[in-house]
């Protein structure tokens, strides 16, 4: 039997106040533990690879991870991580941003952006969109151009499309805020 949005739904949890108070933390755990529904995102994040004609994928730390690496090993593509500062060895690129909640700074191996190629980059989750926009801009320095940004889950009412100006954005389940 195939997997469907009902079941990635369900299998999404909803973490109240986590980690700061006023914040819906939504948990891809559930979906880890249902193999059928971690297929299925799997699957639809491959072809949007395809879709978008993707020559790479880029995942970023940490539940990013899990998504983008299976969707390049599936695609046939290479996979480039963003890791959070200080993570990678050797010389990198930097880019700082803003959080939903907090500050941070993100990178990439310079090694990693030495063949630049159209790149579509992944996470669980996008909130205000201010990682992914940070990540875009390493790659576009480095002469990438973005095929796209995809993710499992969309959280639409923090904009995240004004923070990606002119990239395409899939992601496979929206909340609108008012979910719990
Ligand atoms: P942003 O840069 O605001 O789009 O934040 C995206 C990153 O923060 C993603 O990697 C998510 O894993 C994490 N994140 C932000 N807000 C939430 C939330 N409400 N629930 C789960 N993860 C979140």
């Amino acid at each position: 039997m195939t997997s469907c949005n009902s079941d990635l739904d369900a299998a999404i949890r909803r973490v109240p106040d986590f980690p700061r108070p006023g914040i819906l933390f939504y948990d891809v755990t559930g979906i880890l533990m249902n193999p059928r529904v971690f297929r299925y995102c799997v699957e639809r994040l491959a072809v949007r690879a395809k879709e978008a004609g993707a020559g790479a994928i880029a995942a970023i730390e940490a539940r990013g991870f899990i998504f983008a690496a299976p969707v390049a090993e599936r695609c046939g593509l290479p996979l480039v991580l963003v890791r959070k500062k200080g993570k990678l060895p050797g010389e990198t690129v930097s880019r700082g941003f803003a959080l939903e909640y907090g500050e941070d700074s993100i990178e990439v191996q310079k090694a990693d952006l030495a063949t630049p190629a159209h790149i579509l980059i992944i996470d669980d989750l996008i909130a205000t969109g201010g990682t992914l926009s940070a990540a875009a801009a390493i790659f576009r320095e480095s002469g990438f151009s973005i095929a796209g940004i995809a993710a499992v889950i969309g959280l639409p009412f923090l904009n995240f499309r004004d923070a990606l100006p002119g990239i395409p954005i899939h992601t496979l389940i929206d909340y609108h805020g008012e979910e719990t």
